[in-house]
């Protein structure tokens, strides 16, 4: 049996990302850089009022105060969109507003504030007070001062937020190259299976996994593709295999475990090859990977549970892997226990609930850790990973836990 951590370096061994395409900024929002964006320009374009004031030559201002201000002559006024047309003498002023050009001759601007101003803006010819000196620079955005051109704003591999899309907008990005989303083919497998609408009949249940795992891959960043349940007959899932290799990746559950049912373990060796087929883990211990065709193939267990957690510790990175994003896994975290556990054999990812007090983070396991509760899978925060051993993991013990949100 191979631990979590050497079965998702195997997983990730030789993974490249998938090629790049161009979309419309509008539609990025979760995809994945293909291409480093770097600044085509600065940012701010043009130096610019960073305040509503009067645009001043510093020089002017020299011992200014609020009982001996300088008169300057206001000469023009600028605003956001505008410029001002002429140059800047000695003893003259612009009526400036943020987001304006500062006009040529200008080195700061002083606040309206601390002038005399109270006049409407369309007087351009009055001697307007100025009550402090300035420093030259002072509420000026210089040109570049916030992304000089040329620099990278972005690298590749970088998920678009919402954040992102403002930056590469402010870059005059209206395209932007991103990787193609994974095919991922999910196949779940059992003869009890039937889909949710449908009456049950004795013996049967829905089929949770398949909708769990088409949504967990498109949070992932992935686009799934469903295929039709396969009943437990070697025939109807060499059939669903041959239709699922084209895919990036293929993700089937059920029949990976010992029982006589569990063909896909033997059907994927026949078809395909088998890297290996237990991982030291629970819940999640029988997880096939291997190959079906030229991509990568990840067997998960039935039990939802199982389902869930092996996607989330393997099948996400991998999907992440193939998106190119620099970083594939979750970031771990420590935690204070909020109930005791009983450790097992094998390390547990206990599905919990954090509580946020003052400088500790508690997590509230969800109740019975069973691989078939899916109760347990509801609402969770974070995976609590409690290490193999004897005996019990007390409350407030300090344990490693992997954020999920
Ligand atoms: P298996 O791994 O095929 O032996 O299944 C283990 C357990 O998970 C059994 O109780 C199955 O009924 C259940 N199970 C398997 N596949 C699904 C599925 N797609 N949705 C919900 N439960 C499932
Ligand atoms: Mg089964």
């Amino acid at each position: 049996m191979i631990s979590v951590d050497a079965a998702l370096e195997q997983i990730l061994a030789g993974v490249r990302p998938l090629p790049g395409e161009e979309v419309a900024l509008g539609d990025a929002l979760g995809r994945v850089l293909a291409a480093d964006l770097v600044a085509p320009l600065d940012l701010p374009p043009f130096a610019n009022s960073a305040m509503d004031g009067y645009a001043v030559r510093s020089v002017d201002l020299a011992g200014a105060t609020a009982t001996q201000p300088v008169r300057l002559r206001q000469i023009g006024v600028v605003s956001a969109g505008g410029v001002f047309a002429g140059s800047m003498g000695p003893g003259a002023t612009v009526r400036i507003f943020t987001g304006a050009p500062v006009p040529d001759g200008a080195d700061a601007v002083l606040e309206q504030e601390l002038t005399d101003a109270n006049q409407p803006d369309d007087a351009p010819t009055q001697m307007i007070a100025m009550q402090e000196a300035v420093q030259p620079g002072r509420n000026i955005r210089a040109a570049g001062s916030d992304i000089a051109r040329g620099t990278e704003v972005l690298a590749r591999g970088h998920f678009l937020d919402a954040a992102a899309i403002g930056g590469a907008a402010a870059c005059g990005a209206a395209t932007l190259s991103v990787t193609r989303r994974p095919r991922v083919a999910i196949l779940a497998t059992g003869d009890e299976l039937v889909a949710p609408g449908t009456p049950l009949r004795p013996g049967q249940i829905y089929n949770s996994n398949t909708p769990m795992l088409a949504a967990a891959v498109r949070a992932a960043g992935g686009d799934p593709v469903v295929l039709d349940v396969a009943r437990d007959q070697a025939e109807e899932i060499r059939a669903r295999f041959r239709a699922a290799q084209t895919a990036d990746l293929v993700i089937s559950s059920g029949g990976v475990s010992v029982g006589d049912f569990d063909l896909v373990r033997q059907i994927l060796e026949e078809m395909g090859q088998i890297s290996f087929w237990r991982v030291k883990l629970r819940p999640g211990k029988p997880l096939a990977f291997g190959t079906l065709g030229a991509a990568p193939f990840l067997g998960l267990p039935g039990n939802p549970v199982s389902s869930a957690i092996t996607f989330e510790l393997f099948a996400r990175p991998l999907i992440r892997a193939l998106l190119g994003c620099a970083k594939v896994t979750r970031p771990q975290i420590t935690v204070r226990l909020g109930a005791s556990l009983r450790r097992g054999d094998r390390p547990s990812y206990v599905r919990a609930h954090l509580e946020y007090g003052a400088g500790t983070v508690t997590a509230i396991p969800t109740g019975d850790q069973g691989s078939h509760r899916i109760a347990s899978l509801l609402d969770v925060d974070a995976l609590a990973i409690i290490v193999e051993g004897e005996g019990i993991a007390e409350v407030d013990t300090l344990v490693p836990a992997l954020l999920l949100r």
